[in-house]
């Protein structure tokens, strides 16, 4: 019997929350389809895979990654926890709330590291174009393998898109732009706050990368951070160095205008303006065209292009919930295809999802925000059999969060909170963040003497 064929495009904690599902179904004695997951870097974990490169990769691939050295989680990890592999079973010991990226890197892949998952996967391969055949109902894909510089082609029943959408640069034109002699970048290509040391920086946006550049170069020593908003400030108590003014109008050399009338001189621009949505491989007709929102229209339950469901899209919403959003995404795309569960009629879909695009034009206020991500994660646990956890008390742990971020930016991540996978109340980090200067997985599980202790900042 021929059986299906899945193509997973995609690496990150998406596409392997799809085959961590299947991988759960085989455990229990269940054939599975045959699956391959093309991914274009030389390893997985998607954002997660640090890379210090910008622009272009050894094979001159766009560089995928956005992250850089000292980030931190900038949630709590328990927000995020997968339900079917807890931090405790990784780490054998309580771990702070706010782990910096390495560590999550490795939680990431000790789920999947145990499984044959790394069999499926073929790395340095670009997914270059895709095509779908009416009659015959597969895709073909086309396929770049970056290392022997060959391209091929396969057949395949299923496609699910995990490619990631904080990849590819928003880069808006401000007058003036081209002849500012410092640094100008866009935060997809921040790698660190090292260089802006003494620095006074001008940071475009209001959003989390804005924010959380701004207090990392603070943190690492920027003389001063301006961020320039567009509709809304963050609205934060800024400590003295970090200020929000409203948005640029232009630059005249290194001085730029702001629309109150004021302006200042400054050293370098980071415009963290966000992301587009951008799928190079796929035509039109297949294409989600969305911004950045809590629901992309033309996604049934989120993930299903409702034109033709057999193409699954993962992770595509902004995201409060992370990984353990998209597990209840990639269980249920597996149930569908795995003929277990069945979906209802396009028209029927249609109505679906224009009852929550309503709901999402309704939202206000950034609690409401987590409320509906909360009510769709519960929709989408009914459907499947990814272990239920409770997310009423994860709505109250990211309310919570935003409640402490707006009482002290530079402190909320010393806060801990408790697990709702094991009960286990997070331990306290043995330095304070805006002490600890070192993000290395090594220095974070280090267990400091008492007497090691470091002093409490002064
Ligand atoms: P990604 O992680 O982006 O992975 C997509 C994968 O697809 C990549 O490996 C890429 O190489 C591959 N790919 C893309 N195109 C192709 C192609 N054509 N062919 C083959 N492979 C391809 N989330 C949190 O929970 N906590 C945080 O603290 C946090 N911090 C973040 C900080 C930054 C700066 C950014 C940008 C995001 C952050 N996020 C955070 C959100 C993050 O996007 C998610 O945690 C997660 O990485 C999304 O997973 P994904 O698999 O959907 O996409
Ligand atoms: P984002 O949330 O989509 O926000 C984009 C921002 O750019 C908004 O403030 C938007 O303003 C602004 N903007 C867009 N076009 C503009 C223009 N022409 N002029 C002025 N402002 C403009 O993107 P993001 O902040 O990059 O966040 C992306 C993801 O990265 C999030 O998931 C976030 O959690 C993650 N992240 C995490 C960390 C961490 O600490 N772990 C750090 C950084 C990022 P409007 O409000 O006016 O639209
Ligand atoms: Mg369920």
């Amino acid at each position: 019997m021929n059986k299906k064929r899945i193509a997973i495009i995609g690496a990150g904690p998406s596409g392997l929350a799809q085959l961590r599902a299947f991988e759960a179904l085989q455990n229990e004695g269940e054939e599975i389809p045959e699956i391959v997951c093309f991914e274009k870097q030389n390893n997985w974990g998607g954002m997660w895979n640090y890379s210090w490169r910008t622009g272009v990769g050894k094979y001159g691939e766009p560089i995928h990654g956005s992250m850089y050295k000292y980030l931190w989680s900038n949630g709590p990890k328990e927000c995020l926890e997968f339900s079917d592999y807890s931090f405790d079973e990784h780490f054998k010991k309580p771990i702070s709330s706010y782990p910096p990226r390495p560590v999550l890197f490795d939680y990431i892949q000790g789920r999947i590291k145990k499984s044959k998952a790394r069999d499926y996967i073929r790395f340095n391969t670009t997914a270059r174009w895709v095509s779908f055949d009416d009659r015959t109902e597969k895709f073909t894909l086309v396929l770049d393998d970056l290392k022997i510089d060959k391209t091929y082609s396969e057949e395949f029943d299923y496609l699910i898109v995990a490619s990631g959408h904080f990849s590819t640069p928003n880069m808006p034109y401000f007058k003036g732009i081209e002849n500012f002699p410092g640094t100008v970048m866009h935060a997809h290509d921040f790698r660190g706050a090292d260089q802006f040391k003494g620095q006074n920086l001008l940071l475009i946006g209001s959003s989390y990368s804005a924010e959380d550049i701004g207090v990392q170069c603070h943190k690492h020593g920027a003389e001063s951070v301006t961020l320039s908003y567009r509709s809304s400030p963050i609205g934060v108590q800024w400590p003295e160095g970090i200020k929000e003014v409203p948005l640029l109008t232009h630059f005249e050399g290194n001085t730029a205008f702001f629309k109150d009338g004021t302006s200042e001189e400054f050293d370098a621009v980071i415009m963290c303006t966000g992301y587009q949505h951008k799928f190079p491989f796929l035509p039109d007709e297949l294409r989600l065209k969305t911004k950045n929102n809590l629901y992309p229209d033309n996604l049934y339950k989120g993930i299903f292009f409702n034109r033709l469901p057999q193409l699954i899209y993962l992770g595509m919403q902004d995201q409060y919930y992370t990984f353990n959003m998209f597990d209840a995404q990639a269980w249920v795309a597996r149930d569908y295809m795995m003929d277990r569960l069945k979906l209802p009629k396009e028209d029927e879909r249609r109505i679906d999802i224009n009852n929550w695009l309503e709901k999402n034009d309704a939202l206000k206020t950034s609690f409401d925000h987590v409320d509906f991500q909360s009510d769709y994660i519960k929709d989408l646990l009914l459907l499947s059999d990814y272990p239920d956890f409770n997310v009423d008390k994860v709505a109250e742990m990211f309310k919570s969060w935003l409640n402490d971020k707006d009482e002290n930016i530079l402190t909320y991540r010393d806060k801990t909170y408790q697990s709702v996978v094991t009960g286990t109340m997070a331990a306290e980090h043995h330095t304070e963040w805006m002490d600890e200067l070192d993000d290395s997985k090594e220095r974070y599980l280090y267990e400091p003497e008492e007497e090691e202790m470091i002093p409490e900042r002064i």
